[in-house]
């Protein structure tokens, strides 16, 4: 028996805020009373199967390509760039009204992804890692409403090409940002490019450096337009550059 963890009351304290932030203690926490119930590698598994599929349905519905959606593409992309980059900067890290639900990222992605300790040990770790269904449905909410509008503004196949350039993203980061919580020796992290983003995301998990540097989570490039790049050294404690 691990004797380093604390007992915890869960029924007195149902999401665990008064663990020590970053412990051994949450993370026992989160696996026991928060984690789903379903295997984390099925949990993993649906989530990217339900955006691959949301992501076939939209590219077979757009009635024709036109040429000029090449120039759509990079405005598009920027967009919800934009619009991670904001939302990480801001609520994701502020407590703010209206938005609580986001803060989330810091009682349990950080909570549970903290400093050395970055990576996944079990299947069950994924569920502080993949985004819960019911950020999937504000997502879903956000991309309806932009494509809501762009549609009234410019008609069907364009708002079509919004979604379906918003939701490749949105797979884009969840694939990203799984890889970046693998261990340090995966292979994935060997390949230079995905190496390059890992190191940046697991110095924005550093607990003092998260709400200050390394907001986009996938290219990031509002991070370089707005100088919240982290330059400094990477801490001892974390795998060194090689
Ligand atoms: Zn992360
Ligand atoms: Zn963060």
């Amino acid at each position: 028996m691990d004797t380093t963890i604390p007992k915890h009351d869960h029924l007195a304290d149902p999401t665990g805020a008064t663990l020590p932030f970053g412990s051994a203690a949450y993370r026992s926490f989160f696996r026991n009373h928060l984690a789903g119930k379903l295997n984390g590698n099925l949990y993993v598994l649906a989530n990217l199967s339900l955006l691959v599929a949301i992501i076939a349905a939209l590219a077979l519905s757009i009635p024709k390509y036109e040429p000029y959606f090449l120039v759509l593409l990079p405005g598009y992309f920027m967009f919800v760039n934009g619009i991670e980059y904001v939302l990480h900067r801001y609520p994701m890290h502020h407590k703010t009204p209206g938005f609580m639900v986001v803060y989330e990222h810091v009682t349990t992605h950080h909570n549970f992804y903290a400093n050395q300790d970055f990576y996944f040990e079990e299947p069950r770790d994924y569920y502080a890692a993949v985004l819960p269904y019911y950020i999937f449905i504000g997502l879903t909410v956000v991309i309806g409403s932009v494509s809501g509008v762009i549609y009234l503004g410019f008609g069907l196949a364009n708002a079509l090409f919004f979604a379906l350039v918003a939701y490749s993203y949105y797979l884009t980061y969840e694939l990203l940002h799984f890889t970046y919580h693998m261990p340090a020796d995966s292979l994935m992290k060997k390949l230079p490019f995905i190496n390059g983003l890992s190191r940046a995301h697991i110095l924005h998990h550093q607990t003092k450096l998260m709400a200050h540097y390394n907001f986009n989570i996938t290219f990031p490039i509002y991070d370089w337009l707005l100088g919240t790049s982290y330059k400094g050294p990477m801490p001892d404690s974390l795998p060194q550059a090689k």
